[in-house]
């Protein structure tokens, strides 16, 4: 297959392109109905909704939901060992329970048995190359978590062949590959590189994949370059959870992960549940709909940031732009996330910084920040801090310092943000 036929077209043009409006009057439907249909079948969300004082009549909009408090993802094993086995969330029980997923915690995930693929993930691998015909070996573990079933069942209603190979064991991967002509891989990125590597330096060569859809761990720049430009594999990715499936993911232009159709995506403060204005960073908050298991404002203890910019793929969606790591690992600084990662995107920027360390102050009622830099020997302090400072700005939106300071101040050990402000 051309590789021109992998970056055109969508999976549902329809859904996909639906205009701001159209999607908002979509959305809104679903979720009050969702909300009812919850308020009906899941005694555990009858019981949140009772909780915060609403009924479902309560929760007719979108507008509504922030009405709702944050589900935390840690709240889970708790409230599903208080009432067993889903916590009161499951509106199926009995014959109408397809498969029951377990997650680490445990955390318990039912499927309906009519839901055949109830993540959608069909339209991320079709938005990421995948065509009819494909042959994909399936290297996600394929007990306990859904991982592998998610993409199983989604290149199953694409047309694809799946071949479940499951994680591990380079040789029989490259093997089966080889023998089956795959053209398609779903796992990590960094095994597809196993992989090929494999193949490479054992035989037989070069293997006939053309298209990846990668997860479950970061996937540097740098390492998607290498199997798309040096191999040939168009790479993406996407985002999701063992509860909620998958939440968003990258068209061709690969800039940001688009949030599919059926899930309402919000961005909030990890502490209060508050939605947070349009580009700042803060927790991914999810409902989606899926009505065997709703799950209404889950908190997933991830952080991102979202755009509603337009992208030239045509799909309307907004995107979810990257991973900023985990919500305990953030500190607040005027107001804002910062996250050690956000930090290492600003010292990325600057190959003449040795050591680094972000350093927290707060002097009368106000936050101060500021980069403490080792430089690489011979530059100049100017040829750095107004760059770095501006880098700051963009990376993390807030103003900040920047410090130079003897080479051999900054341990090895030192800490990304040094929160030195003291509370008292
Ligand atoms: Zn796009």
């Amino acid at each position: 297959m051309k590789r021109a036929d992998r970056l055109c077209g969508y999976y549902d043009r329809k859904r996909e392109t639906m205009g701001v409006r159209a999607r908002r009057a979509y959305q809104d439907r679903w979720v009050r109905a969702l909300v009812a249909h919850a308020w009906r079948r899941a005694p555990g969300v009858r019981r949140r909704l009772e909780a915060a004082g609403l009924r479902p009549a309560a929760v007719r909009t979108l507008a509504d939901l922030d009405r709702l408090p944050v589900l935390k993802k840690a709240a889970i094993p708790d409230l599903q060992r208080a009432d067993p086995p889903f916590g009161g969330f499951a509106t199926v029980s009995g014959a109408e329970l397809g498969t029951v997923f377990v997650s680490p915690g445990p955390i318990y995930e039912p499927i309906a048995r009519r839901d055949w693929s109830p993540w959608r993930t069909e339209t991320a691998a079709y938005a990421g190359g995948f065509r009819p015909g494909d042959v994909v070996v399936n290297t996600f573990l394929y007990h306990l978590t859904p991982a592998a079933h998610l993409f199983d069942r989604g290149l199953a209603l694409l047309g694809c062949t799946v071949v479940p190979t499951g994680p591990g064991n380079v040789e029989t991967q490259v093997r089966t590959i080889q023998d089956l002509g795959a053209t398609g891989y779903v796992g990590t990125p960094s095994f597809l590189m196993a992989i090929l590597k494999h193949a490479a330096e054992k035989g037989p060569g070069r293997l006939p994949l053309e298209v990846a859809q990668v997860g479950a761990e970061a996937l540097p720049p740098s390492l998607r370059r290498a199997l798309e430009v040096e191999h040939g594999i168009l790479t993406r990715q996407g985002f999701g959870t063992a509860d909620l499936g998958i939440l968003a993911y990258e068209c061709r232009e690969a800039d940001g992960m688009h949030v599919m159709e059926d899930v309402v995506l919000e961005i909030c403060d990890p502490e209060t549940g508050s939605p947070l204005p349009s580009g700042e960073t803060g927790e991914i908050v999810c409902t989606v709909n899926h009505r065997a298991y709703p799950m209404i404002r889950f908190g997933t203890g991830d952080l991102s940031v979202v755009t509603e910019a337009s992208c030239p793929c045509g799909r309307t969606s907004p995107r979810m732009l990257g991973w900023r790591g985990r919500t305990d690992e953030v500190t607040k600084v005027r107001g804002m996330f910062v996250h050690p990662r956000q930090t290492d995107e600003v010292a990325a920027r600057f190959p003449a910084v040795a050591r680094w360390q972000a350093v927290v102050t707060r002097k009368e009622h106000e936050d101060g920040l500021a980069f403490h830099v080792e430089l690489v020997a011979g530059t100049r302090p100017e040829q750095v801090v107004a760059g770095m400072v501006e880098a700051i700005r963009e990376v993390m939106k807030l103003r900040g310092e920047v410090e130079v300071v003897p080479p051999g101040t900054i341990p090895a050990s030192a800490k990304k943000i040094d929160d030195r402000r003291k509370w008292e």
